[in-house]
């Protein structure tokens, strides 16, 4: 099926001279302002003052197990697939403080709330796969029986400018998942990236007001038509997919099957995937006490189903080996996440293919085991 690449909204043209000005409005507006930039040999997300802090003619090479950057003398600032990190460390911090106890003078245990501060925070350069991975964890952690405070907070304060994508790693397959190259909903502003300047479109109130501000002029047809060509490409481009059909059922059929056996051999437990994964939401909640024992902290830090202890039961774990682990990551990010959340746990940004160490592919590993070739 070939992927629907058509821009619906109205569009805006900013010339690339005037592409501060967004950073300007977004500051103007109360936004702490993060953006892509390149720090220690990678993209990723980190504050941003000026326009010439963005990655300004750099591509990335992302291949099972490798990632490089070169730069070209492009004018481009988003000429590069999904970022080492997605947006989750912004709302689901790799390591947050709950809460406090100590005990008073009485000796009454008292509780203190940890720091709920969240301030205004606007993102750019947003890829469709990861605001399918912001959904994933939205449902995870507002749409349970449970919604989770502080994530609420952090939430509510995002502004996201998405970037329609045009440049696909080897590793990706979005548009196989339905959730690229264009991103669809959950952000509030929108760029498609020409080399004279940027096409904006605003999908949320708060979009709209950010983009009135800009010096824009009314996108041409061409332009238009210049930007669906590059998603289309960009969809074409993309080598993987996961396999068809009903893949939780054929998955749920193949759970003796020897191939994660043969995974488990090559998977290092590292955890580096379900890390970058940016739907990935495990968790385990610690303790730290001081020795002098006067106050304990309990905090929440990123667990991975490739650790010993996150299937702990009664003191031992039910996932005593590499390739159990293995399986309950790929069964449940691409079976049970249906039943849980409605759709698969997976948008196709690569990552864990990219940043495995082993290089295991996700599309390649799913393709063995339901039986078909990859
Ligand atoms: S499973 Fe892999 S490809 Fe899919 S969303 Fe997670 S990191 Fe990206
Ligand atoms: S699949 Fe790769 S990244 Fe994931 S735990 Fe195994 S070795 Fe690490």
């Amino acid at each position: 099926m070939a992927t629907d690449c058509t821009l619906v909204a109205e569009l805006r043209f900013l010339a690339a001279a005037d592409r501060q000005r967004l950073i300007e409005a977004l500051r103007e507006a109360g936004y702490a302002v993060h953006g892509p930039r390149v720090q220690e040999g990678v993209i990723r997300y980190a504050p941003v003052e000026r326009i010439e802090d963005l990655p300004r003619g750099w591509r990335d090479i992302q291949e099972p197990g490798r990632y490089r950057l070169r730069q070209t003398d492009e004018n481009r600032l988003f000429a590069w697939a999904a970022p080492a990190a997605s947006l989750k460390p912004l709302v689901f911090p790799p390591r947050e403080i709950l809460f406090h106890a100590r005990r008073d003078a009485d000796g009454r245990l008292r509780f203190e709330a940890a720091d709920g501060a969240a301030p205004k925070l606007a993102v750019l350069g947003v890829r469709a796969c990861d605001l399918a991975g912001l959904y994933l964890q939205d449902r995870h952690f507002l749409q349970g029986a449970h919604p989770d405070e502080a994530y609420r907070r952090r939430r509510r304060k995002l502004f996201l400018v998405a970037v329609h994508c045009a440049h696909p790693a080897d590793t990706c397959f979005c548009a196989a998942t339905g959730d690229g190259p264009v991103a669809r909903y959950g952000f509030d502003l929108a760029i498609s990236e020409l080399e004279e300047g940027w096409l904006l479109e605003a999908r949320s109130h708060a979009g709209q007001e950010i983009l009135d501000a800009l010096p824009t002029r009314a996108a041409g047809e061409t332009q238009r038509k210049a930007a669906e060509a590059a998603f289309r490409q960009a969809a074409a481009a993309q080598r993987r997919r996961l396999p068809g059909g009903d893949l939780p059922a054929r998955l749920g059929g193949r759970l003796d099957a020897e191939l994660w056996q043969a995974v488990g051999r090559r998977c290092l437990a590292c955890g580096n995937c379900t890390a970058v994964c940016p739907s990935c939401f495990c968790h385990a909640h610690v303790e730290e006490t001081p020795l002098t024992g006067a106050r304990t902290t309990r905090l929440r830090q990123w667990d991975s189903c490739f650790t010993a202890g996150h299937s702990l039961l009664h003191g031992r774990p039910v996932r005593e080996d590499t390739a159990s682990r293995y399986r309950q990551w790929l069964t449940h990010k691409l079976s049970g996440w249906h039943e849980q959340y409605g759709r698969s746990g997976c948008s196709g940004c690569g990552r864990c293919i990219t940043w495995c160490p082993e290089g295991i592919d996700i599309t390649a590993e799913a393709a063995a085991i339901a039986g078909e070739e990859a």
